[in-house]
């Protein structure tokens, strides 16, 4: 940066014509520069994962048991997860349309899921009895 580079030579001239305490004078503004630019970048970092989760906060919608994002219809989402901690975690589903988190395994019965085999035998043999 081009700042630095000024106070560096700034510095050196300072050092070499004997001026020591103004010398270090310029090594200490030089340090707390450093200093608040590493701070700077630091909350720059949290402002663009502020943003971020913002973004996510306002595409976010409940449907079906789980989150979606609207814009792109990607989902389903664990709410937990997302309640919890603001992260998107994307659920799995198995053959029977359960949805697992594997996150916090977090489970819940999906658009299709349809009772089992067994559930069903068992209606139909009370309305065999009639
Ligand atoms: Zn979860």
């Amino acid at each position: 940066m081009a700042m630095f580079d000024n106070l560096k030579n700034v510095a050196k001239v300072l050092q070499e014509s004997g001026k020591i305490e103004l010398y270090k004078q310029i090594l200490e503004i030089q340090q707390k520069l450093l200093e608040m630019q590493n701070e700077i970048n630091k909350l720059n970092k949290r402002c663009t994962e502020y943003q971020e989760k913002l973004k996510t906060n306002n595409d976010i919608e409940h449907r079906a048991n789980a989150y979606w994002l609207r814009s792109n219809k990607d989902g389903p989402f664990c709410t937990r997860c997302y309640d919890k901690n603001k992260e998107l975690i994307r659920m799995k589903n198995d053959q029977n349309f359960y949805y697992d988190c594997p996150e916090c395994k977090n489970s819940y019965r999906g658009p299709g899921y349809r009772e089992p085999e067994v559930n069903k035998n068992w209606d139909s043999w009370d309305s065999y009895r009639g």
